[in-house]
């Protein structure tokens, strides 16, 4: 089915350019929500992105969305529905939706089913968006590459025999090869921004209580954080707005007004003596010195520093920062995130939640299903987090590291005293090959050096389109600000991205 404005069509369609069509009535959200199924039955065997479909609610939510239109439409409201009323979305196996299984891309949590749903999918729901399902994850979000799903692995549109990156390489696959309009993903150090840049997409990693946790299953909750996947930036600001604000069933979340960030990325069309549409001008970027590191992928660092060139031409002005502490971010990041993470997986028992194993004593029924529903990487780093927290070792390594998170975080504080953003790469290398990394956790690790400390300092950033490497793997350009700043990097990332085409690109599947 082809449509103005794509040469692809519907499942082509951008969140806005979507919104803007089921508005007047040119198509109805049942016709997208169709497309966007057949582009599923079409690709999906080759991508590999959902673990779970659910054509028939998601039909049925697309005839209410059409009725929600309708009424809308005759009553002149139509500025006060949602852009997301009738838009298609994709949901990572983390994220609870009431009645669909969550893996969380383990077995450990086969044949279970949510009985309640995770507040950013009751949001997305209370705007009208339409649920197609659950995406494919690293099991309980650690991983890199998708790779760690104890289900399949995940395959990167751009090149089937590459990784889509981790852990949401589900969400972001989905999003790329139109499987979607938009996804939520989850980023604890990356996740959310590393599987957006070899996707070619843009992703959000919100501040660290800007959208409630509740119903995400936890990884390491100090560091988790739901976040979101669109083909542009505006797409990625209006799944934000569906999702963020307060939550009193998630005591992290902050009591604090939610912009509206569709708006801020063009406040010159609203503010007085505002530089206007296009510029930079006034914006202080801050290049961190140390985020170019040996080893890198020649062509990675070249397309970031020409797209930190752009942000100059657009009037922005570029200084070098540093951010001395960046090299101890991975091994911090490599205590916590498993000591977190060995506490929160405890409950997984064989009792409360999907897979049981029978045994003759409880302590052997324990024993059998962690033994058998945990894969290799999630034992590895509940070994390491128990370790680590204790008795005797909990000062050496535990307390240690929280005190140089404290140090992490200061260096981005005092950097952001002298620059409104951060820019620098979000990955080291564009997509690697499937089994390329697998069997070395420290090389796969590396693939996040320079999105953890994000999110130890707790402060918000994205990943955009920059370029593409030789092989034609995309390129992503981060850009990070402080607490409850996602207004500045969205509206930077939206002058960049109006400046260039990158995002225009789609794989061929
Ligand atoms: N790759 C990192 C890890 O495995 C980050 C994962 C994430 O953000 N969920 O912990």
């Amino acid at each position: 089915m082809m449509h103005a404005g794509t040469d692809e069509g519907l499942y082509g369609l951008t969140i806005h350019a979507a919104a803007k069509l089921l508005q007047a009535g040119e198509i109805t959200a049942t016709e997208l929500t169709q497309a966007v199924l057949e582009r599923i039955y079409a690709v999906d065997n080759d991508v590999k992105a959902y673990l779970a479909l659910t054509p028939e609610t998601a039909l049925e939510q697309a005839i209410e969305a059409d009725k929600a239109l309708a009424i809308a439409r005759a009553a002149g409201e139509l500025d006060f529905l949602s852009p997301l009323t009738g838009v298609p979305l994709a949901i990572k196996d983390v994220i609870s939706v009431e009645g669909v299984p969550a893996t969380a891309g383990s077995r450990i949590l086969e044949g279970y089913v949510p009985p309640y749903q995770s507040t950013a999918v009751n949001k997305l729901r209370a705007a009208g968006a339409v649920i197609l399902g659950k995406t494919n994850t690293d099991e309980f979000a650690m991983g890199s590459s998708t790779e760690n799903s104890a289900y399949f692995t995940t395959h990167n549109p751009w090149d089937l025999e590459r990784v889509p990156g981790g852990s949401s390489g589900g969400s972001a696959a989905a999003v790329v090869a139109g499987e979607c309009l938009g996804a939520l993903g989850s980023d604890t150090g990356g996740s959310v921004r590393q599987p957006a840049a070899l996707c070619g997409i843009v992703g959000i990693k919100p501040t660290y209580g800007r959208v409630s946790r509740y119903g995400l299953i936890a990884y390491a909750s100090s560091l988790d954080q739901i976040g979101t996947f669109g083909k542009d930036v505006t797409d990625a600001a209006i799944l934000l707005n569906g999702i963020a604000g307060y939550d009193r069933r998630d005591s992290t979340s902050v009591d604090l007004p939610v912009p509206d960030y569709r708006a801020a990325l063009q406040p010159g069309a609203r503010q007085a003596g505002h530089p206007g549409k296009g510029s930079l001008r006034g914006l202080r970027v801050g290049v961190p010195k140390e985020y170019f590191i040996s080893g890198m992928q020649p062509e990675v660092e070249l397309a970031v520093h020409q797209a930190i060139g752009v942000l100059g031409q657009l009037g922005a002005e570029v200084r070098e920062v540093s951010l001395p502490h960046t090299d101890l971010a991975l091994p911090v990041y490599y205590m916590i995130a498993p000591a977190e993470a060995s506490a929160n997986l405890a409950r997984y028992d064989g009792i409360r939640y999907g897979l049981s194993v029978p045994a003759g004593t409880l302590w052997e029924s324990y024993r059998d299903t962690r033994g058998r529903g945990f894969g290799p990487e999630v034992k590895r780093r509940i070994m390491l987090g128990t370790y680590a927290l204790s008795a005797g070792y909990y000062d050496a390594y535990y307390l240690k590291a929280q005190q140089v998170r404290t140090l992490i975080k200061q260096d981005f504080e005092a950097a952001l005293l002298d620059v409104d953003i951060i820019a620098c790469p979000t990955t080291p290398t564009t997509a690697f090959r499937i089994g390329e990394k697998v069997n070395d956790p420290l090389s796969m690790y590396l693939s996040d050096v320079f999105t953890l400390s994000l999110n130890l300092a707790g402060m918000c950033g994205l990943s955009l389109p920059c370029g593409f490497d030789t092989a034609g793997l995309p390129i992503g350009l981060q850009l990070m600000a402080g607490a409850f700043r996602e207004e500045t990097v969205l509206r930077a990332a939206y002058v960049y991205e109006q400046a260039t085409d990158w995002h225009k690109r789609r794989p061929t599947l």
